[in-house]
Order: structure tokens, then C-alpha cells, then sequence
């Protein structure tokens, strides 16, 4: 179980939900792990047992129909998540894709959606990237070009998270291609909408249980009102919610370290060799020793950027630094982990195998450790 004793972030009511996660996850979630993996997806199922628990987009406002918590409760989620080693998207509903709903939509556009996003009924994916561009956003080619009362979509789009499960998509588009980034918008496209067709389920070296897909639109027809935050105004609203984007990654990135350290700890301390403990050698304490001091820095520092979003003072460099540093400091953890248990550690039915192999798009997705970089040096 992941040990909370020391942490600054949160309080009882953070802690009382923490509880209702465990329970929800231990009943609808753990022990249906390998079936996820072996699907390719998260079943309906689980995200509506996670919705009746009121588990999804807890953020939504009381008058949207949700309730109303803070961003803390969704790091409780993203932290029990990536502990338990499981690599469901709810996190991106939770974290990323309803706050564009709430913030910009319209009023039937919440009210189409959020209720259905909260109860674990609609499922949602965000499109940025493409087959020709990801890093370089403003590269995009999809287009949503207007027709009358009407926007025709057409494109393509690769590696969306949710993409096999979504029943909305936030398909980033330019709807005046001359424009550049100020031509691009975000347009609402439903699965089921003529044209709009969801891809191969992507064969990803992990995050198996995640539906990572390609997405296509050919004449897609849309009403014009499926703008999601103006016309135009995709390029700012992406950028407004990187800092919540970024700081979620590093959540998941320092629970799914703290788990590879815990096993490598249990796995040391009973593994036999030389006629002690793996653990009793004195590379495995002092790997152990220097893991842990990262570990203790990592949940400082997470504490002290969940704090820091929670009043809305995160920057985008502070929280793409955080991205920067979790993630390579989970990738460092879970191959130092892994290594600690020998053979068993390649092997598929350790923990630590599915751990290593989740982590290492960490440093690529949500932008890649280098664009980070390129992020963190333009604040100095
Ligand atoms: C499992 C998974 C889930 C994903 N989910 C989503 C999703 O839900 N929605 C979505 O839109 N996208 C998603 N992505 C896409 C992801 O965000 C992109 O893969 C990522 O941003 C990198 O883009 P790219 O793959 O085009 O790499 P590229 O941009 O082609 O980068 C290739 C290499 O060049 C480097 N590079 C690029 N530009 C620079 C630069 N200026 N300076 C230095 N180095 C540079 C990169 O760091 C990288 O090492 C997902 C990807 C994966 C693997």
C-alpha cells in the first residue's frame, strides 16, 4: 500500500477519498488488471463502477452536476493508479479532457457531456498529435473547414489515448489553415458521426490496458457550435491547461516509482543468494539507500507543486520541469528495480516487469523530456 504518513498536499477529506479509491479499485480494478492488459482497454464497466463511486472528473462544479472538489482528490486517483500499476485513462478524463468541457463549453455543451463524463457513460480523448507531427504542434494538417452551419473535418490522428473507448473527441484542427496557430481550433467530433472512423488499437511496448489509436476523419460534417472555446482559440486554450496536463504525469510518475522501489525492497529481502538475502549485499542497500533519498525528494517536491496548483500559482516551466524530473527519475527507479531482481525481473509475471515497461513513455508523452527542457529553458 502506498504510504502516506508524511505527506503535505493533503488533508482528511484528501485521505477519506483515498480510502474509497482503494476499496473501488480493489473490488472493479485489480483483480481484472491482466484481463485490462491482455484486452487491449479498460471495460465500461470499471469506468462506471468508478463513476457511481463518484471517482470521475470529482472537479466538476456542484452546478455542473459534479462535486466540486479540488485538484487534490484527482492526484489521489492518479497516485492509487499508477501504484496499483495499472494504465487506465481515467486520469485523462480526470485530468485533462473534462476541464476543456467545463471551462469552455457552452451551455448545452456541458450539458451534453459532463453529466455523462462524471457517471463514467461518456468516455473522452483529446487528438493533438499526428502521424506527421507531435512535438511541433502548430504542424498540424486535420482540418475543419467551414461549410455553411457546418465544419467537415479531415484528417488524421495517431497514438490518442481512450481512442477505441471515446465516444467524444476534442479534435484539434485548423479551421483557417492560412492562420497558423491562431487559425486552430478545438472541435467536438462524436464516435458514430458519419466519416469518423477510430484506427487500429496501437501495439504499444506497455501501457497495455490504455487504448492508444488511430483516429480518421473524411468529410466529417459537424455543426458549427461544436467549437469547443472559439474559433481560433485552440493554440491558447492547449496551452492554458499544460501546467495540470504536466503535473498529473508527474503524479503517476512518482507513484509508479515508489511502487517499483516497494517491490524491489520485498523481492530483496526474501531472494537468497550466496547464503544471504539479495538485500544484505552492499550494492543492493546502498542502490536501495540512493533510490530512497530520490523517492523522499520526489514526494517533497510533488507535494510542494500540488500545493502550488491547488492556489493556481503552478507555472507551465514549473510543471514541466516537475514532468521532466518524475518521469526520468521513475524511468531511473524502475530499471535500477528491475535489475535488483535478476531474471525474475524480465519476467511478465512480476510486478516489476509491467512497471518498467509503463514507465518509459513517461518521457515521451505529454510532451517529450527535451521539449521540457526546451520549456524549463526559456523561464531562465
Ligand atoms: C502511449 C501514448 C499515448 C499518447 N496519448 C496521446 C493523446 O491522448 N493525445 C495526443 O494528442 N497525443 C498523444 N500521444 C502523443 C505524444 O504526445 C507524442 O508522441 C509526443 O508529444 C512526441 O511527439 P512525436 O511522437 O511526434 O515525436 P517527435 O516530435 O517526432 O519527436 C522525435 C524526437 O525528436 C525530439 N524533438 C522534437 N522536437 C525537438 C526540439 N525542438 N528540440 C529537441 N528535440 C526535439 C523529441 O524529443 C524526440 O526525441 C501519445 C503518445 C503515446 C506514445
Amino acid at each position: 500500500m502506498l504510504d502516506t504518513a508524511h505527506r503535505t498536499a493533503y488533508n482528511d477529506d484528501h485521505e477519506a477519498f483515498r480510502d474509497t479509491v482503494r476499496k473501488v479499485f480493489s473490488e472493479h480494478m485489480e483483480p481484472y488488471l491482466d484481463d485490462h492488459e491482455a484486452d487491449g482497454l479498460v471495460p465500461r464497466k470499471a469506468w462506471k463502477a468508478l463513476g457511481e463511486a463518484g471517482m470521475l472528473c470529482p472537479t466538476v462544479k456542484e452546478e455542473n452536476g459534479g462535486l466540486g472538489l479540488d485538484f487534490g482528490f484527482n492526484c489521489v486517483l492518479a497516485e492509487e493508479l499508477a501504484y496499483m500499476g495499472s494504465s487506465a485513462g481515467f486520469t485523462l478524463q480526470n485530468d485533462i479532457t473534462v476541464n476543456y468541457f467545463e471551462r469552455l463549453g457552452s451551455e448545452e455543451q456541458k450539458a451534453k457531456y459532463l453529466p455523462g463524463m462524471i457517471s463514467g457513460d461518456i468516455i473522452s480523448a483529446i487528438a493533438m498529435t499526428e502521424p506527421g507531427t507531435g512535438s511541433d504542434l502548430q504542424g498540424i494538417k486535420t482540418t475543419a473547414i467551414e461549410d455553411g452551419n457546418h465544419l467537415v473535418v479531415n484528417g488524421s490522428k495517431t497514438y490518442i489515448t481512450n481512442g477505441q473507448n471515446a465516444d467524444v473527441v476534442i479534435v484539434v484542427a485548423k479551421t483557417n489553415p492560412a492562420e497558423g496557430a491562431k487559425g486552430t481550433s478545438l472541435v467536438l467530433v462524436d464516435a458514430g458521426t458519419p466519416g469518423f472512423e477510430k484506427g487500429r488499437n496501437l501495439d504499444k511496448i506497455g501501457q497495455h490496458s490504455a487504448d492508444t489509436s488511430e483516429l480518421f476523419f473524411a468529410d466529417v460534417r459537424v455543426p458549427k457550435t461544436n467549437i469547443l472555446g472559439g474559433e481560433g482559440r485552440g493554440f491558447i486554450h492547449l496551452m492554458e491547461e499544460l501546467p495540470q496536463e504536466r503535473l498529473s504525469i508527474a503524479v503517476s510518475a512518482q507513484a509508479g516509482a515508489q511502487r517499483a522501489f516497494d517491490e524491489a525492497v520485498n523481492f530483496t529481502k526474501d531472494r537468497k543468494a550466496f547464503g544471504t538475502t539479495v538485500f544484505e549485499f552492499q550494492n543492493t542497500k546502498f542502490t536501495l539507500a540512493d533510490l530512497k533519498a530520490k523517492l523522499q525528494v520526489g514526494w517533497a517536491h510533488l507535494d510542494w507543486a500540488i500545493a502550488r496548483h491547488l492556489r493556481g500559482e503552478l507555472t507551465t516551466d514549473e510543471a514541466s520541469a516537475a514532468k521532466l524530473w518524475h518521469t526520468e527519475m521513475q524511468w531511473e527507479m524502475v530499471d535500477a528495480c528491475l535489475q535488483l531482481h535478476g531474471g525474475a525481473g524480465y519476467m511478465n509475471e512480476y510486478a516489476i516487469a509491467r512497471l518498467w515497461r509503463d514507465a518509459r513513455v513517461a518521457r515521451i508523452y505529454g510532451g517529450t523530456s527535451e521539449i521540457m527542457k526546451e520549456v524549463v529553458s526559456r523561464a531562465i
